[in-house]
Parts: structure tokens; C-alpha cells; sequence
């Protein structure tokens, strides 16, 4: 079934097998003896194809193995291979029945517990199955790989000295087990132990310097075996099994990688918290306080949402920079926008007015249609013809000095003012009415106000006075083909620059703690791949493909990723209360750490996406290594 044909191995300018030619019989025990470093485990391991020769030919059934790539090779071992090494056999955060139950997952083997059982008996090692690998003897250690390989029904058993590490009595027992399987399989045992030879093996084959020098029961075959090279995959589930095994079995590592990760995440999460916060924090003033700021078209004026747009790129030293009009904000008001704001929805509106440069001196408004609310009536009435006008104190019952020159008064009492005559323009006009402004625009005003009729000049400005947030953006909805400057969204602009100004420093902050935090998981992988070596070994030796490996590093890390995103969520969520507990009892300012759900999912998605990533080269490295190399980094 299996025939080597004039196989040379080389090491180091030394032929370690030297042109060896053998051929081997589908169901029998073949003992190779031979001094330590004649080449016995170098031939084993090219009959596993886990190291290639230098020169020859392996032919299995019909399949010549130096042909095939290593995929191939990879799946030739799971279908029809099992391998007792010298030494290291069992993965170690598995314990026997788990290793047992994981190499039959690779091969895709269904196993029956009573099978299992009935092994673990007859090797004398079912009341250490299940303890730690760690804490048993190497005999134990041994028995079990070979419990593992005794369940598999591959067509070919290896064993590199299985009786090496065991005592004389478990060794015939050993012995006794591998010749009753060699009635079913190729059995190919490596010893030095002549006498155990001799009591077993109808065949043996003795090997020195890397050349066959004496074969008890040779053999040729004309086999024409169907080799058929699947892939058994390795299962979502006994992979993430394995990862977190794995990962409890290495608490520590595990925990402090996850620590690492979370502060990159924390940082981050925290940045995109509070800018948030800070941003609904803002909306909200809009809402709740800013709405009753103007709305205002003005034939020609400045809006600073333009300001903070200009570009600074053709600016020259000593030089009179003249800048486009791009922060100048025109409108032709005609008739048609009167008649457009005559006609908005009244109950939208708390006033109008409109502004007719009558005389620069001192400040005029017009107020037409002023809501209840609007003004706060201090003496006498609101007036009614064009001849009657109003005075407008601040809030600190204040106006200035030209204001009062041009009234011709001084400190006077409110009632005084009333029925007083005042001059503007040439036109005489009696005051009926004392007024203060409620709205938070007008607050600190002072002024005349007049009825829109008084003068016939242009009107300049019209600023409309919302009642509400909704009502702004009707008024604004209705009024769209017109250039509004929005007084509050100008102040808001204001502080919303200054914010993004700020998180976009933070934001590089935790950029910064991100990549090295990703940095930190690749390096810790990458060791978590060297340290190892010796499990990717053993998984390959029975039979798991790269593939396989590659999914076990990766479902590893993103577990690793998923916990830290959990980690970081909880954390965050204790830090967003005791962050706005505190400065809610400072500023009065409630929600300004806002981890909110959008947030959340970013997190998560981030976290889940970089542990990949920085998982994805360790695990190819992992993935790639050839077995030889590993056995030989480990011995
Ligand atoms: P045995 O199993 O019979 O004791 P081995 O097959 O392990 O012998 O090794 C045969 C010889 O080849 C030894 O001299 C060993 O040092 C050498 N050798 C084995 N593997 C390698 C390797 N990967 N690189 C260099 N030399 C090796
Ligand atoms: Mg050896």
C-alpha cells in the first residue's frame, strides 16, 4: 500500500537517509529498530509527510506524495494518518478525553463513549482522563496519545518509541494493544529495544546510518488503493470550544490582553461619548432656549456661518487682502416677501420687525403685530396709528445717552414718559406706551418703536421672531427661497466649532491609544504563536489542515475583542454616571458623557474588527509553519 522508492534525506551535507527503498503492507506490524540518530524519526516523518525528501518517491495507493501540494498533504495526514510521537503528543489545556474527542472532530470520526471507554481501560488511564494534562506522568501522558490514535480508524498508526517514557509492564501491555490493531492497519513502531522486537514483530526492519541494513519480512506490493484526499473541516463550534479553553487555561494572558485593548477602547468610547453629549447638550439649548433668536432677511448683511468659512489660502504678508463676498448674505426685499411674511401662520410667530433706517443716530424698531408675550407693557398702551410710537428700555431699565438726548430728557419716572412728544425725521410722534423686551434677542435694547406705516423709506431687515423650535423651521420651510441668517444657529455655530475643535484633539488621543492597544494584541498574538508552536504541531499531526489553525488563532482574538468591548461598556457605562454626576453638581450641565447605542455598536463593531485584523498575521504565521520545524524548534 505504501511504497518508498530510493528516499534520500539530507542535513546539513549529511545523508540521514540514504537512498532507502520499502514497501509496506496494507494490514501489518512493522517494527523499526536502530541506534539513536540512524534516521528512524526522519522516516517516519516523511511517511507522514510532515517533512519531504530530498530525493525519491512516496507512493500512496495511487498517489505518488511528492507530487501533491501541501494542502493535499495536509489532508492526506487527517484521512489516513495517526502519529505517536516521541515526546510531545497531548495539547495541554486539554485533558485526555478532551484531546481524544478533538482529534476525532479533525479526522470527522465518530467515536461512541462506550469505545472511549473501553480504551481508556485497556491503556489503564481512565481515572486520569479528565485531570490536567500538567499534572500527569509521562507515561500517563504517552498512554494517552495513544488511546487518541487507538480510536481513529486511519489506515496508518506511527509510533516514535511509545514505550519510551513507560515501565516494562505498561510497555507489553502496549505492545500487546498495537499487534492486535495491526490486524486491521499498517503499524509502524520505532524502538531500540531489540528484545520487545523480537517478541512482537514478524518484520523488522533494522536501519543505520540512514540505510535499510536488514528487512525480516520484505514485501512487494502492486496496490492500487483509491486514496481519496478530503477535507474534514473543523467545526465553528469545536473551534470556539477550543479557543476558550484555551484562553481559560491562560486567565492572566487572556485578562491583561483584554486590558490592554479596552483602554485604546475606553478612550475612544469616551471622545465619541462626550462629543456627543456636548452636541445634544447644544441642540437642546437650541430647542429649549435659542428659538426665539431672529430669523433674519436683510437687504445686504454679514452672517458669521459665513465667517468661519473664508479661506485664509490667498492671505499675503503686508499685503491689503481683499476676500470674495462670500460672508455678505443678499435679499431683495419686495413686495413679494412682505406679502409672503403678511401671510406666514400668526400662531408661529411671536413678532416681526422691520427695520427702515430712518435716522443713524439712535436705535428705531419696528414691531409689527407683536405677540402677548412679545413685550412686557410697563406704563400707558401699546400704539395704535402711525403717529403714536413706543419706548423700549432694557432689562436694566436702561437707554443710552444720545437715546435720551434725542427725547430730550433726563432721568425721568416712568409715568413721565408717557404722552411725550418726539421728533423723528421731521415727523412728530406722541409715545403712549413704556415697554421692555421678553425675548433674549431684544433683552438689552432700547429704542423707539413704530408702527410700519409711520415712514414710507425701504425696509432693510426683517427679523421674524419664532415661538417655538418647530415654528422656526416651518417659518424657515415657507420662507426657503430667501437668504435667512439664523441668529442662533450662529451663536451655536460658535460653540459647536469650538467643540469639534476640541474632540478632534482628543479624538487623536485615543487614535493613538487605539494603535497601541492594537500593537499591544498583535505582539501578544504573535507570542501567544510562538508559544504555540508546540500545540500547532500536534493539531497538524493529527491531521488539522491550515485552515483549521488559522481559524483557531482568529476565533481566539475576536472572542478576545468581543470581552473587551463588553469590558469596555461596562466600564464606560460607570464612568459616564460618575463623570455626569459630577459635573452636573459643577455646571448644572446634566447628560455630557452620552454613551449612547450608536456609540455602543461602534464600539463593538471597532473592537471586533481591529482583534481580527491584529489576529490576522499571527494567525497565517501560525497557520503556515511546517510541522518539521516546529518539532524541531521544540525539541
Ligand atoms: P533517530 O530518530 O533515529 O534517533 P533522527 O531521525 O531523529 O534519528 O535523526 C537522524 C539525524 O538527523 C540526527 O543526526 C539528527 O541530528 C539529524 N536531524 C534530524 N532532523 C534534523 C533537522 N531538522 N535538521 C538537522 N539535522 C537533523
Ligand atoms: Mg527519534
Amino acid at each position: 500500500m505504501l511504497k518508498l522508492k530510493n528516499v534520500s534525506k539530507i542535513y546539513n551535507n549529511q545523508k540521514v537517509l540514504d537512498n532507502i527503498s520499502l514497501d509496506l503492507r496494507e494490514k501489518e506490524l512493522v517494527i523499526i529498530l536502530g541506534e539513536s540518530g540512524s534516521g528512524k524519526s526522519t522516516l517516519l516523518n516523511i511517511i507522514s509527510a510532515i517533512e519531504k525528501p530530498d530525493s525519491g518517491d512516496i507512493i500512496f495507493g495511487t498517489e505518488n506524495l511528492i507530487k501533491i501540494n501541501n494542502k493535499k498533504l495536509d489532508y492526506y495526514r487527517n484521512n489516513y494518518i495517526d502519529y505517536i510521537f516521541q515526546s510531545y503528543n497531548l495539547i495541554n489545556y486539554l485533558n485526555i478525553l478532551d484531546n481524544i474527542i478533538l482529534s476525532s472532530k479533525i479526522k470527522k470520526n465518530k467515536i461512541k463513549d462506550n469505545d472511549i471507554k473501553e480504551v481508556l481501560n485497556k491503556l489503564r488511564i481512565d481515572k486520569v482522563a479528565k485531570n490536567d494534562i500538567l499534572t500527569l506522568s509521562g507515561g500517563e501522558t504517552q498512554r494517552g496519545a495513544i488511546a487518541r490514535t487507538l480510536l481513529n480508524n486511519s489506515k496508518i498508526l506511527l509510533c516514535d518509541e511509545p514505550t519510551g517514557a513507560v515501565d516494562s509492564k505498561n510497555s507489553l501491555n502496549i505492545m500487546n494493544i498495537l499487534k492486535e490493531i495491526s490486524k486491521e492497519k499498517l503499524v509502524i513502531v520505532v524502538t531500540h529495544n531489540e528484545s520487545l522486537a523480537k517478541k512482537f514483530a514478524k518484520r523488522i526492519i533494522k536501519i543505520k546510518d540512514g540505510k535499510i541494513i536488514k528487512d525480516t519480512d520484505p514485501y512487494i506490493s502492486n496496490s492500487k488503493l483509491k486514496v481519496n484526499l478530503k477535507r474534514n473541516k473543523l467545526s465553528y463550534i469545536s473551534t470556539l470550544n477550543m479557543s476558550m479553553k484555551n484562553m481559560k487555561f491562560k486567565k492572566m494572558r487572556t485578562f491583561l490582553t483584554m486590558l490592554a485593548f479596552s483602554i485604546g477602547l475606553i478612550s475612544l468610547s469616551l471622545v465619541l461619548s462626550i462629543s456627543s453629549g456636548f452636541n445634544k447638550e447644544i441642540e437642546k439649548f437650541e430647542k429649549e432656549t435659542l428659538f426665539n433668536y431672529p430669523l433674519i432677511i436683510s437687504k445686504e448683511n454679514i452672517s458669521i456661518d459665513n465667517i468661519f468659512n473664508i479661506d485664509n489660502n490667498n492671505y499675503k504678508e503686508n499685503y491689503i487682502n481683499i476676500t470674495d463676498n462670500a460672508y455678505t448674505v443678499t435679499n431683495n426685499i419686495d413686495e413679494a416677501l412682505i406679502k409672503k411674511i403678511d401671510n406666514l401662520d400668526k400662531n408661529n410667530i411671536e413678532g416681526i420687525s422691520y427695520i427702515k433706517n430712518i435716522d443713524q443716530s439712535i436705535n428705531e424698531y419696528l414691531i409689527d403685530n407683536p405677540g402677548k408675550n412679545f413685550f412686557n407693557l410697563l406704563k400707558g398702551s401699546y400704539p395704535i396709528n402711525k403717529t403714536e410710537v413706543m419706548l423700549m428700555i432694557s432689562d436694566k431699565n436702561s437707554i443710552n445717552q444720545t437715546l435720551a438726548n434725542y427725547l430730550d430728557i433726563e432721568s425721568i419716572k416712568f409715568d413721565e414718559i408717557i404722552n411725550k412728544k418726539v421728533k423723528i425725521n421731521n415727523k412728530t410722534f406722541i409715545i403712549t406706551g413704556l415697554v421692555k423686551s421678553n425675548n433674549e434677542f431684544y433683552k438689552e435694547s432700547y429704542g423707539i418703536i413704530y408702527n410700519k406705516e409711520a415712514f414710507n423709506e425701504e425696509i432693510t431687515d426683517v427679523l421674524i421672531f419664532p415661538n417655538s423650535y418647530e415654528s422656526k423651521l416651518i417659518i424657515k420651510e415657507k420662507l426657503n427661497d430667501y437668504n435667512i441668517i439664523d441668529e442662533s444657529s450662529s451663536v451655536i455655530n460658535v460653540v459647536q466649532n469650538f467643540v469639534k475643535g476640541v474632540s478632534y484633539i482628543l479624538m487623536a488621543f485615543s487614535i493613538i491609544s487605539l494603535i497601541v492597544s492594537i500593537i499591544m494584541i498583535a505582539v501578544i498574538s504573535y507570542i501567544s504563536v510562538i508559544e504555540r508552536t508546540r500545540e500547532i504541531g500536534i493539531l497538524k499531526s493529527i491531521g488539522a489542515n491550515s485552515k483549521d489553525i488559522k481559524r483557531l488563532f482568529l476565533s481566539e482574538n475576536i472572542i478576545i475583542g468581543l470581552l473587551s468591548s463588553l469590558l469596555t461598556i461596562k466600564i464606560v457605562t460607570e464612568l459616564q454616571n460618575v463623570i455626569n454626576n459630577f459635573v452636573y453638581k459643577k455646571i448644572a450641565i446634566n447628560n455630557i458623557v452620552d454613551f449612547n447605542f450608536s456609540i455602543i455598536t461602534f464600539i463593538i463593531l471597532v473592537s471586533i474588527s481591529l482583534s481580527y485584523l491584529s489576529g490576522l498575521i499571527p494567525a497565517r504565521i501560525a497557520s503556515r509553519k511546517k510541522v518539521i520545524d516546529i518539532l524541531n524548534s521544540s525539541r
